[in-house]
């Protein structure tokens, strides 16, 4: 797994690229070093408290390298040694090593439609700080979102760098997850839940804060999502599909991620993942992003309410409290329910299909509501893409559902920034040169 490299501190990630990450193609001996210290870091992250000859072994890298990579390493502060592992009867004892705790600092901030959610974690994704408030911006208005965000990064500094022997600490980067479409640039291009349109969020945060002066990415929430649950498939199960798709439905709509060889998939304009708004008939109901018959106007919330014969007027205010009427409904065996699902379940079984033909995923994952209606949709799925069985009798995806629930965006966020000093733990100062 070490060779699955995602974050904007790769070289192929930067800004602008059309993928979060990817695989570095070291270059120059500065790239050469980076990726070392990247190789011997990501070890030392999966499998510390270990020894230097583990490292070489694992690496390939010779003993001298090692020194020299582990010497730099404990330099920025990024790992220290931990006592020492037996060598059997004859040497000396070992020296270990592992990641020094609450060195790095990486804050993720999830924006919703009222509220911000955040949280910080160390390299180790040791969760160091928590918070959750409403933002009270307005539709069309990002500044109230812009000055929570600026509070939230001092209040997470202040008290990380305020707790135990946290004096060096180093605040790595802030990731900031939106619910709308980021372009290359990693501005957000439209929000239609915010009503933002071309929002530079990241200038915005620095001009308000010029203080907040470490690395910023500004990413997609669902891609995050998609990235968690990835990640979690791949550490809960071992398997490795080289192209995972992740679609949920919540509240606000449908969302989701593609990702290949572990990099999350952002497109050319910030689209990639955006399943809610394939088109599965022509004809269908009119969408809000202007089409008809998107996958959103059968499987949305406020389209199941209407086919479920419920009055989305009725729960204008509070979807939520409509979604959990017509669950209500479902489980209780209301045919008008039941039939709703079914033909949710024909307009994503096509969307699927249109996915499996561009994207030939391995493993779907039903997240958000898909995930609790499952037992409906599941079956009927698989019978409509079984109906293509004839014509492409293997490309059939395994479909499963999410592993992190809620939390999915908000861990893939985290994630993320940590990633970034994985890839590249140059981007660490020395521990004597800049105490953080
Ligand atoms: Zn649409």
């Amino acid at each position: 797994m070490r060779n699955i490299v995602i974050g904007p501190g790769a070289p192929s990630g930067t800004p602008g690229s059309a993928t979060i990450g990817g695989v570095n193609s070291p270059t120059g001996s500065a790239d050469v070093r980076r990726r070392n210290l990247s190789l011997v870091l990501r070890h030392i992250a999966a499998f510390g408290p270990c020894a230097r000859t583990e490292l070489a072994e694992a690496t390939g890298l010779v003993h001298a390298s090692i020194t020299a990579l582990t010497a730099e390493l404990i330099g920025s502060g990024l790992v220290h040694e931990v006592g020492l592992a037996s060598s059997g009867a004859r040497g000396r004892p070992r020296r270990l090593l592992e990641l020094a705790p609450g060195r790095v600092l990486t804050i993720a901030i999830q924006v919703t439609q009222s509220r911000l959610v955040s949280a910080g974690t160390d390299l180790s994704g040791a969760v160091l700080w928590r918070d959750e408030r409403e933002h009270g911006a307005a539709f069309g208005d990002p500044r109230p979102v812009v000055r929570a965000i600026a509070e939230i990064v001092h209040e997470a500094w202040n008290e990380v760098r305020g707790a135990g022997d946290r004096k060096r600490a180093q605040l790595a980067r802030v990731v900031i997850a939106v619910p709308g479409a980021v372009v290359e640039d990693e501005v957000v291009a439209d929000s239609i839940l915010l009503g933002w349109r071309r929002v530079d969020l990241r200038s915005l945060v620095r001009a308000q804060d010029p203080t907040v002066s470490c690395p910023i990415s500004i990413v997609n929430e669902a891609n995050m999502a998609a990235f968690a649950e990835y990640r979690a498939l791949v550490d809960r199960t071992g398997r490795v599909p080289k192209v995972f798709a992740y679609l949920r439905v919540v509240r606000t709509g449908i969302g989701g991620g593609l990702v290949v060889d572990g990099s999350v998939q952002t497109g050319g304009h910030g689209m990639a993942g955006e399943f809610g708004h394939i088109p599965v008939s022509f004809d269908g109901p009119a969408c809000k992003c202007g089409d008809h018959g998107c996958l959103v106007t059968y499987l949305g919330v406020r389209a199941l309410l209407v086919a479920a014969g419920l009055d989305p007027d009725e729960y204008d205010a509070d979807l939520e409290r409509g979604r959990v009427e017509f669950d209500r409904r479902l489980r209780g065996g209301d045919p008008a329910a039941v039939r709703a699902l079914e033909t949710g379940a024909r307009a994503l079984a096509t969307a699927l299909t249109a996915v499996c033909r561009v994207a030939d995923p391995e493993q779907v994952v039903l997240g958000g509501h898909l995930a609790a209606w499952s037992d409906w949709l599941v079956p009927n799925v698989l019978r409509h893409l079984a109906g293509r069985r004839a014509v492409t009798p293997t490309d059939e995806p395994v479909i499963s559902t999410d592993l992190l629930g809620e939390d999915a965006t908000l861990r893939g966020a985290l994630r993320y920034g940590c990633e970034t000093v994985l890839d590249d733990p140059t981007s660490v100062p020395l521990v004597d040169a800049d105490g953080g």
